[in-house]
């Protein structure tokens, strides 16, 4: 997957919506989001143009997207891949998103964005049911375990996250064990774990024509 280079702010702001791209920053109040909400360009907060309905279906579309950090060949493969099972594809869609195992590690606190849980799965920190794991795109299943692999947990970076990893808030799909760093899978999201922030039905409307 190609790296998204652009300015991590510009994209939130492009789209109208915190994305939480820059970690920490993203909750305090230095958030670009709080002091310029509007549309990056040189006409300033006046600029803004009206969206046609396309246009619309396709913010919606980069919204999910930026807000997952995917390119458009993964993200687009994860939707039709969701609209083929059996359900409501949307609530399909969005779980498959969260139990990518970058998602996952986000979510557990183990990093403080989704790009650095992607950076850190992808440099082999972390197993899987005892096996090592490194494909940010792997899904995680019911029951299964992750822990930090053995030798990595000394790794400066998992030592400093200390009080962080304490009190970071985990949806109820994931049960962290904070005295052997190991989370288990307890089941899929349900539809109160998954993001609320984008209209997944006018991403359908857009991948449908
Ligand atoms: Fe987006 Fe604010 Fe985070 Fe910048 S600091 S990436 S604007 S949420």
């Amino acid at each position: 997957m190609g790296r998204n280079i652009d300015n991590k702010c510009k994209q939130c702001r492009r789209v109208g919506e915190k994305l939480f791209l820059k970690g920490e920053r993203c909750s305090g109040p230095k958030c670009a989001m709080i002091k310029r909400n509007y549309a990056p360009g040189f006409h300033g907060p006046k600029g803004h143009k009206r969206l046609s309905g396309y246009g619309l279906q396709l913010l919606e579309k980069q919204k999910a997207k930026k807000f997952y950090g995917l390119g458009e060949k993964q993200f687009r493969l994860t939707f039709t891949k969701a609209t083929k099972k059996a359900g409501d594809a949307g609530k399909n869609f969005l779980r498959a998103m969260e139990m990518r195992l970058d998602n996952t590690i986000y979510r557990l606190g183990w990093a403080t964005s989704r790009a650095q849980a992607r950076q850190l799965v992808a440099h082999g920190h972390f197993t899987v049911n005892d096996k090592r794991a490194s494909a940010p795109s792997f899904l995680v299943k019911t029951g299964q375990v992750i822990k930090i692999k053995k030798g990595h947990q000394d790794n400066k970076y998992f030592k400093n996250l200390g009080e962080k990893l304490k009190q970071a808030e985990r949806p109820s799909w994931l049960n962290f064990d904070g005295a052997e760093l190991s989370a288990k899978i307890l089941h899929e999201p349900k539809d109160a774990d998954l993001p609320q922030n984008f209209n997944v039905q006018v991403i359908i409307e857009y991948y449908s024509k």
